[in-house]
């Protein structure tokens, strides 16, 4: 069989991670016990079972996981994630993320996250069809418009959800559209969610790059990872004259000291199975010497733990725009705030792609479609005003921009707690 077991736990555990900076920005804000207690437990963790019948007729059960973190603000919102890497404590990790990440950006929702462990990249089309709706399936009381609202994640996309907006409305004897978001735009999607994180971390990183006084044109880039956040992210900081010299995917780094040719590797890429391998206008490098290659910014847009507590101390970067969830280990933290780095961090720098979700959801239910120019115009003001709270609260409480965005997010959601009680 083509699957594997879960690779081990990580160094560093994902949830302990979120949790050491949780409990920073909680002391800041001076939370009550009780309140804290409330905040920092997932409200719902379901672990299914999923038979599917493979290919060659043999039946595997894969494992999947939907948590609900928190359903304080609103529905639950966050996405599904196909990896070989999927464990509980990884999707507890990202479901806190959706929550605080939703309230750094003013959305009524509350956090979610799932995932399936499986390796998408081996599956036939058939294979994630009917792996998509059994999980769709055996959480059918658990997604809803008004109650938990699924999106893409790492491994999926459009027609992941398409499937998943199919199976759900089946259940429910009508077209249900809002009930996920991340869908192909004949379906109801919303024009500029693809690109909406690669755009919201492009409109963080000159956020960032005004308060630090660099100039476009003289700013150099490393991005890692060439999927939907880095390809994207990587397009417009390019379109808006930075020089991306240094890219990765699986296949490895790629390093051009004159700036590499986005456009050609985007080409390059969809022509070559979505790899950048044998691309002819770069330099292959590691991902190490990536991470820690001479460039202003860094932009971390694959998974988490990348930026470790081995490797911080070499980074050359003066800004840092987490386009991943998670991309920093929180002993990596104390590291970067002492070369005086800058960190933009991912509940507010990726926060664009739930954002645009939000209006994909609030144009389904209005039965409307918004054109693009009001897509991107509104999601940029929200990630501009979110970008401008969070360095306020960091000014204020004198922290790095992370503690700024948690003490944001957290003050919202425990002042909404008190509002409302349990629920
Ligand atoms: N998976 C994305 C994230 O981590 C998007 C979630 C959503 O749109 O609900 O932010």
């Amino acid at each position: 069989m083509a699957y594997m077991e879960p690779a081990p736990l990580k160094k560093e555990n994902p949830f302990e991670s979120m949790m050491s900076r949780f409990n920073v920005a909680a002391d800041l804000l001076g939370l009550d016990e009780d309140t804290y207690n409330v905040l920092k437990t997932p409200t719902r963790q379901i672990i299914v079972a999923l038979p599917v019948t493979m290919d060659n007729g043999r039946i595997h059960v894969f494992e999947g996981y939907r948590v609900i973190h928190s359903t304080i603000l609103g529905p639950s919102k966050g996405g599904i994630r196909y990896d070989l890497d999927v464990n509980i404590d990884e999707v507890k990790a990202l479901a806190a993320w959706m929550t605080w990440k939703c309230a750094v950006v003013d959305l009524p929702y509350g956090g979610a996250k799932g995932g399936i462990i499986c390796d998408p990249k081996t599956m036939s089309r058939g294979e994630l069809e009917r792996l998509t709706r059994a999980y769709t399936l055996s959480l059918n009381d658990v997604f809803g418009q008004d109650k938990d609202i699924p999106a893409p994640d790492m491994g999926t996309g459009p027609q992941e959800m398409a499937w998943l907006m199919d199976e759900y409305s089946k259940s429910q004897g009508m077209t249900v559209n809002a009930v996920v978001t991340g869908k192909p735009l004949v379906l109801g999607g919303s024009l500029g969610r693809v690109e909406a994180t690669g755009r919201g971390v492009m409109i963080s990183a000159f956020g960032a790059m005004e308060k630090l006084k660099m100039i476009p044109s003289k700013t150099s880039a490393a991005v890692q990872g060439f999927g939907n956040v880095g390809s994207n992210a990587a397009r417009l900081l390019y379109e808006r004259g930075i020089h991306v010299k240094a890219i990765s995917d699986i296949s490895g780094a790629y390093w051009n000291d004159k700036g590499l040719d986005i456009p050609a590797m985007l080409e390059y890429a969809a022509k070559n199975n979505r790899s950048l391998e044998g691309f002819p206008g770069a330099e292959k490098i590691s991902n190490e010497e990536l991470i820690t290659a001479k460039v202003d910014l860094l932009v971390p847009a694959a998974k988490e733990d990348v930026i470790t507590s081995e490797n911080a101390g070499k980074i050359q970067a003066r800004l840092i725009v987490e386009g991943a969830n998670g991309p920093t280990s929180s002993k990596a933290d104390a590291i970067i705030n002492d070369k005086g780095i800058m960190v933009v961090p991912d509940i507010l720098a990726n926060a664009g792609g739930v954002t645009v979700s939000y209006f994909e959801w609030v144009q389904n239910r209005l039965g409307y479609k918004w054109t693009l120019d009001r897509v991107n115009r509104r999601s940029d003001r929200i990630m501009k005003e979110a970008f401008d709270r969070v360095f306020a609260a960091a000014t204020q409480h004198k922290v790095a921009m992370r503690i700024g965005a948690y003490v944001v997010a957290i003050d919202k959601v425990a002042q909404t707690y008190k509002f409302r009680g349990g629920f």
